[in-house]
């Protein structure tokens, strides 16, 4: 199993504190992956200044060529690359293998094109005897960092976006799952210009914080927990740093009484608990219309009994473990605060086996202003509240402090409309929840953060807007 770092352009093992790498599905030690010492990072940021004199410099077919030989390249390894993420995250193989690769993949495609799609305002004589003209350049090296729950396809979010736009990075996945990006790294060393991609491995509080304070890095892109956005916007304010955020979510999945109740159990079943409902844009605070709550949950329920807990590999497994004890214990904890004020109408406890499972679960009757309709729990667990009108439903949902992903269900044309248009969330989905594509901007607002990943927009974070006067 490959465990080294990329720094400046070499495979080396990281001189830091070895760290055990957990099956999440039997709790047993797959790998043990060492830290980067603190010369090891600092080795990595000033690998990625000296690429950026060059590369920056790169034209965007350039760009686009090297991003597309990454994408043939991931998509050749692609079998090795989902057994490593199904193996570190306890992912049904066909989620790792058919759904996740194709999108990780497709990312750095898209991006490909993007590279050469950059434009700005019109040259022109804004003012008499001058001509101006707008250039859009790299902000810099970037320090990224990546979470767990989807490691390869976040690394390729982190990644693809800045190498289009001409910077060089330094990523950091998440340490408890770091080993299909360290195969990615392999891989990347034989195509990417030396300290163009620098990967390095360690805590958050140690060798991502020393990568995100680091005085070469330009810009700071994260997507992880709050915690982690504010370190970053900490770091970024001592420097004065660009910082690109995408941070957790709290869904509102908001039900009207003319929607098709099957479709919505169905999104609840195959969206909810997708990755184990580990998913910054888990439809998993179910707001549902008075007339049609008790139809709601029984649907809901209906369908989330069907799902079957299992190994990666099993037959017919629909959900996995979730990915250490330490989440599994946090997800049982905000359920068992429910309990008593709230009704568990399924699973609510541990599954079998020694792995790190948990039922699926659905919360009943819950206030909406319950700790557990309001806080991320990350993890397989959707709560069903009720509301009256949609004056109400709307408060309800943008009262919260997060401001990721969002939907509505609903018949009616004009409503949905006019709910998508007040939702204070960076995405809308109506009549379906999750669907994503990388032409469209996976988008955060409040609480979730700044800026956008995907899309042309996701360009904007690692592009400065500069503006180039001649006098003649
Ligand atoms: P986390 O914040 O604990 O860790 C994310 C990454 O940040 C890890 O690599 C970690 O080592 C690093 N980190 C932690 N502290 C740091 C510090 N002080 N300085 C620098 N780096 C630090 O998050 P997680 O538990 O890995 O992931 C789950 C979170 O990620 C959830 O909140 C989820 O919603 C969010 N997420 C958001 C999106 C999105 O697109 N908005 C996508 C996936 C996950």
């Amino acid at each position: 199993m490959q465990t080294k770092l990329l720094i400046n352009g070499e495979l080396v093992t990281g001189d830091g504190d070895a760290l055990a790498i957990i099956d999440p599905a039997t709790g047993e030690e797959i790998a043990s992956v060492a830290e980067a010492s603190s010369e090891q990072v600092d080795a990595a940021a000033r690998s990625s200044e000296e690429a950026f004199k060059a590369y920056s410099k790169t034209t965007p077919a350039e760009r686009s060529a090297l991003l597309s030989q990454i994408a043939d390249c991931l998509e050749a390894n692609s079998t090795e690359l989902a057994e490593l993420e199904s193996l570190d995250v306890g992912k049904p193989w066909p989620s790792a293998h058919d759904d996740e690769m194709p999108l990780t993949i497709d990312t750095f495609r898209f991006f490909a094109g993007a590279a050469r799609t950059m434009t700005g305002t019109a040259a022109g004589e804004y003012v008499a005897g001058h001509t101006s003209m707008i250039r859009r350049d790299p902000v810099g090296p970037v320090a990224a960092i990546a979470p767990w729950n989807y490691p390869l396809m976040m690394a390729a979010w982190k990644l693809a976006a800045p190498l289009a736009a001409g910077c060089t990075v330094v990523l950091k996945p998440s340490e408890i799952t770091p080993l299909s990006t360290l195969r990615m790294a392999e891989l990347l060393s034989d195509i990417v210009p030396k300290g163009v991609v620098n990967i390095v491995h360690g805590r958050g509080a140690g060798v991502g914080s020393q990568l995100i304070n680091a005085s070469s890095v330009e810009g700071i892109s994260i997507t992880g927990s709050p915690e982690t956005g504010k370190a970053a916007m900490k770091a970024a304010s001592d420097q004065i740093r660009h910082v690109h955020l995408e941070l957790g979510g709290k869904a509102p999945v908001i039900v009207f009484d003319d929607a098709d109740i099957d479709t919505v159990a169905e999104v609840v079943r195959y969206g909810s608990f997708f990755n184990a409902g580990q998913d910054c844009a888990q439809p998993c605070r179910i707001m549902v219309q008075d007339t049609v709550y008790d139809q709601v949950v029984a649907a809901v329920e209906a369908q989330v009994k069907e799902i079957q807990i299992g190994k990666p590999k099993d037959d017919g497994t629909e959900m996995g473990p979730i990915v250490s004890a330490v989440q599994r214990d946090r997800v049982h904890g905000f359920v068992e605060r429910a309990r008593g004020a709230a009704e568990i109408v399924c699973g609510g406890a541990e599954g079998n086996g020694s792995g790190f499972f948990y039922q699926p679960t659905v919360v009943a009757n819950v206030d909406n202003n319950a700790e557990i309709a309001c806080s991320e729990v990350f993890g397989p667990v959707v709560t069903l509240s009720r509301f009256s009108d949609e004056e109400t439903a709307l408060q309800t949902a943008n009262a919260e402090r997060y401001g990721l992903a969002s939907s509505i269900f609903t018949k009616d044309v004009g409503r949905a409309m006019r709910v998508s248009s007040s939702l204070r969330y960076g995405f809308t989905w109506v009549n379906t929840h999750g669907v994503g594509t990388p032409e469209m901007p996976w988008a955060a607002m409040k609480g979730s953060g700044t800026g956008c990943d995907m899309s042309v927009y996701a360009l904007d974070a690692y592009t400065s807007i500069r503006h180039v006067m001649i006098a003649h």
